[in-house]
């Protein structure tokens, strides 16, 4: 079985040993896997993501580059009154959702033989790229912007990889490893398609923890987009396969102070940024913006803004009931907390906690704000 990478622009089919990271076009990748798959077979398998084997695109189980990650737990936690299905995502090997990709990504890019690759991260994804690359003896750079935390920071480095930090912001740490990477495979979490193919598996397990029915929402913080994308991926491809009758809608999360996707829906062309304190989700002009678009629109969902108050807020509420997540996380909290103030009580809403809080360099959000007030 071979799968064909396509232009999302001109519609250019490349092999999958491709070794362009998009299309002579600009465009970026998109991957379709044409498989079969039987729930029943789920029963004896172990409790990891690739349980959903058969739909990701690993040709041989030798490349397979694993810590045993996923099917984290989905608990019902309440929000005044409300449930809501949270999906703990900070559990990962490297405590946020990223290993979704980076499992399938770099499992990849062992089976193509690459021995050394740059990615280019806000944090998070490059401590995931950096763990699997070096549980597969590939050679790895990672480029982030020069305020990068230190706890993310010595994640990266502790791995083996090497750190390049970028004076200058998330867009000019792109182009100096883009400009970097033309002798160097470009493994970019933004660009590749098989780290969506990672995270379609955040779908899947949602559909089989929810007794094989998708929710009716779910609610994601974004930035590039890929968890998201992910999601619209894995029920999109559920559907097609006859194992369930919808996808949900899927609701995105944005910080007031960097909210590309609101407005471009608004008609505004160019988005500005202000510093938030969830930097994992200022990207102010996300590769793959139109497809987050059509993917919120096709299923009726929404966008929601929140404010860096309500995300300090969201923070404190989950550490209250016992849940320690990093402040980028604390955003998609935030907007379930608002969209549950309108929300009728029969919906069901799934959510995802993205990151770890054991991530934060915490004593700069303690300083820089003050404990405001948990309301009930
Ligand atoms: C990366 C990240 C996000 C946002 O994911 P995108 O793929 O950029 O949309 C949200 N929360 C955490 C903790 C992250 O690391
Ligand atoms: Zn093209």
């Amino acid at each position: 079985m071979s799968h064909m990478l396509t232009c999302s622009e001109c519609g250019k089919a490349f092999p999958d040993s491709t070794l362009a990271w998009r299309c002579d076009c600009g465009g970026f990748f998109d991957l379709e896997i044409d498989a079969c798959f039987d729930k029943t077979a789920l029963i004896t398998r172990k409790p990891h993501l690739w349980r959903y084997r058969e739909l990701l695109p690993l040709h041989s189980d030798e490349n397979r580059v694993s810590f045993g990650e996923g099917f984290t737990p989905l608990l019902r936690v309440d929000f005044s009154g409300k449930k809501v299905w949270c999906k703990v995502e900070y559990l990962f090997p490297t405590g946020s959702f990223k290993d979704r990709g980076a499992t399938v990504l770099i499992s990849k890019l062992k089976e193509l033989g690459i021995k050394a690759i740059i990615e280019d991260s806000s944090g998070n994804a490059g401590c995931s790229i950096a763990a699997y690359a070096a549980h597969a003896d590939i050679r790895c750079s990672i480029y982030v912007p020069e305020r990068t935390g230190a706890a993310k920071s010595a994640q990266i480095e502790i791995h083996g990889a090497q750190l390049v930090k970028v004076s200058g912001d998330r867009s000019e740490t792109a182009e100096a490893a883009i400009l970097a990477s033309k002798d160097i495979y470009y493994a970019s979490h933004v660009w590749n398609p098989y780290f969506l193919q990672g995270t379609k598996t955040f779908a899947f397990e949602i559909w089989e923890q929810m007794d094989f029915r998708p929710p009716d929402s779910v609610i994601i913080p974004v930035g590039n987009g890929t968890l998201l994308l992910g999601a619209y991926k894995g029920f999109d491809e559920l559907k097609k396969l006859g194992l369930s009758d919808r996808i949900p809608r899927l609701i995105a999360v944005q910080s007031e102070r960097c909210a590309p996707l609101m407005h471009e829906e608004q008609g505004f062309s160019k988005s500005t940024k202000q510093k938030s304190i969830a930097e994992g989700i200022a990207v102010t002009n996300p590769v793959r913006k139109k497809h987050i678009i059509d993917a919120i629109t096709q299923t009726e969902g929404t966008i929601i803004t929140v404010s860096d108050d309500e995300i300090h807020q969201a923070f404190r509420i989950m550490g209250r009931k016992g849940f320690y997540i990093e402040m980028t996380a604390a955003a998609g909290i935030a907007g379930v907390i608002k969209y549950c103030q309108t929300s009728p009580s029969s919906e069901k809403i799934v959510t995802a906690l993205t990151g770890h809080g054991l991530k934060s360099d915490f004593s700069t959000h303690c300083l820089t704000h003050p404990i405001l007030p948990v309301y009930p």
